[in-house]
């Protein structure tokens, strides 16, 4: 299987994006898995530190090594926004592909040094693991929001984005760019949409030169998407629309068949509402719809 180096350099060079999709049980990792087969594209499966702590460190890298080599795809795992460096190397010992190191509440001089102190380790721990770091704060959950997230940072400049890549040596960098983590209500009926600072994504890929990663993709407008890929995103992280699905599935599953107790009859509804949102979100990020 080619390394997810070489998965991203080719995204990169072809202008496409790599879906990121996170999961905390088999039904959104069967879903995502499903999807990525049908169209025979690489994929990112995510765990956040809330996920591991409910699938297990050990039991994700397991379950996805497993995966990857029953489908053949080349599938790659995530520790998404890891915030200590203990939990960190946690997930490089156990095989994971990828470590976002979560430094982006500090203030920015701390944030460096933490970083590049992950960074560090974490080769040390797998000189092939990709580390990925963050600048500015869009909000911490992937849920259904009532409003905006207090605090919410300025749009990464091209100026802190090179100064921090430079100093840490990530080989991701996940910017600030209009993007926010969760959805409010209006964004899950679809009357608003998440929209990104295009020209801003350009600036920081001309000055940094290195991946990008799309947070918070969730409720984002299509032709954002779009462009934002072409501007520089190589990787788009997708979560809550695949936890709104889950839930609607399983609920319309449960009220169909209100006296079943077998859960493997329940869950493939989960399974199939899930699936359907990455294929979407799958054909969109490699301009296949
Ligand atoms: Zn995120």
């Amino acid at each position: 299987m080619k390394p997810l180096l070489e998965v991203l350099s080719d995204a990169r060079r072809r202008k496409v994006a790599v879906g990121h999709f996170n999961f905390s049980d088999l039904t959104a990792l069967n879903a995502v898995v499903e999807a990525a087969r049908e169209l025979k594209l690489p994929v990112m499966v995510g765990v956040s530190e809330g996920e591991r702590e409910f699938v297990g460190v050990r039991e994700a890298a397991a379950l996805v090594k497993t995966k990857r080599e029953e489908s053949g795809l080349p599938i790659f795992l995530n520790a998404d926004h890891t915030h200590s460096l203990a939990k960190a190397e946690d997930a490089a010992r156990a095989g994971f592909d990828e470590v976002i190191f979560d430094g982006s509440a500090l203030p920015f001089d701390r944030n460096v040094a933490d970083t590049k102190r992950a960074v560090e380790a974490l080769k040390s721990i797998n000189p092939a693991i990709l580390v990925e770091g963050e600048i500015g704060n869009i909000g911490a959950s992937s849920t259904v929001l009532e409003k905006k997230p207090e605090n919410m940072s300025a749009h990464t400049t091209a100026e802190e984005a090179k100064q921090f890549v430079d100093a840490t040596k990530v080989d991701v960098l996940a910017p600030a760019v209009g993007n926010m983590h969760g959805m409010l209500e209006s964004m899950v009926s679809g009357e608003a949409h998440k929209r990104l600072n295009i020209e801003r994504i350009a600036e920081l890929e001309n000055a940094t030169g290195t991946f990008m990663t799309l947070h918070g993709g969730s409720g984002t407008d299509d032709e954002d998407f779009r462009r934002a890929i072409k501007a520089g995103m190589t990787i788009v992280h997708v979560n809550t629309e695949l936890r709104i699905a889950w839930r609607r599935g399983i609920e319309a599953a449960l009220k169909k068949s209100p006296h079943e107790v077998a859960p493997y009859k329940i869950l493939p509804s989960g399974v199939d509402a899930i699936k359907e949102v990455v294929l979407a979100r799958l054909k969109l990020f490699s301009f296949l719809s």
